[in-house]
């Protein structure tokens, strides 16, 4: 195994590496990487991919400058729309900036669902909000949107949050005229 950083060449701690295709990369390396970046993305990502990555990760602190939200749908993740630019930001940090967020425009969005996702032994449920991207180095920004994992179906807090996904929804909707599919999956075996 290697021991050093693909990237900076510095030793790899004991733990928070990212184990990529051909490298691997070191925890502070990987902080400056998106949070919407999975496990299987490091993984399917050459050292020069994740090059580009970073490249891309030092560009946005400058796209942030720019950034201007005059909305914002608040949650365990907040989306802040910046509709003059037709751009946005989702984070679970008020303070998105330091956080270096991702700043994202209306036409890198593909498509957005709300899924469910359900626990096989207790039959509870999670909500996520799943926004798949196109021509953009992050592919996919998909959240949990209840705060605790596992609600049951019929309680106040699975129609609350319910209510948060169609909030978020609306907020890409509303005034910029997208239209997205409402696609409610779940498995009920
Ligand atoms: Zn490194």
């Amino acid at each position: 195994m290697e021991n050093k950083c693909s990237i900076c060449n510095e030793d790899l701690a004991r733990y928070g590496n990212r184990k990529l295709k051909d490298g691997m990369l070191c925890r502070n390396c990987v902080k400056l990487c998106s949070e919407w970046l999975s496990d299987e993305d490091y993984l399917n990502r050459s050292v020069e991919d994740m090059k580009k990555h970073l490249e891309y990760r030092q560009l946005n602190l400058d796209s942030l400058d720019d950034f201007k939200p005059e909305k914002e749908v608040t949650g365990k993740y907040t989306i802040y729309f910046d509709e003059k630019a037709s751009k946005f930001v989702v984070s679970k940090k008020k303070d998105f900036k330091k956080d270096n967020s991702d700043v994202f425009r209306y036409d890198d969005i593909k498509e957005i669902s709300i899924f469910e996702e359900q626990y096989m032994d207790t039959g509870s449920v999670d909500l996520y909000f799943d926004i798949k991207l196109k021509d953009h180095d992050i592919d996919n920004v998909c959240f949990r949107i209840n705060e605790f994992p596992g609600m049951e179906k019929d309680s106040t807090d699975y129609q609350n949050t319910l209510a948060k996904a169609y909030e978020y929804l609306d907020g890409f909707e509303k005034e910029k005229g997208l239209a997205f599919e409402k696609v409610e999956e779940s498995d009920n075996g």
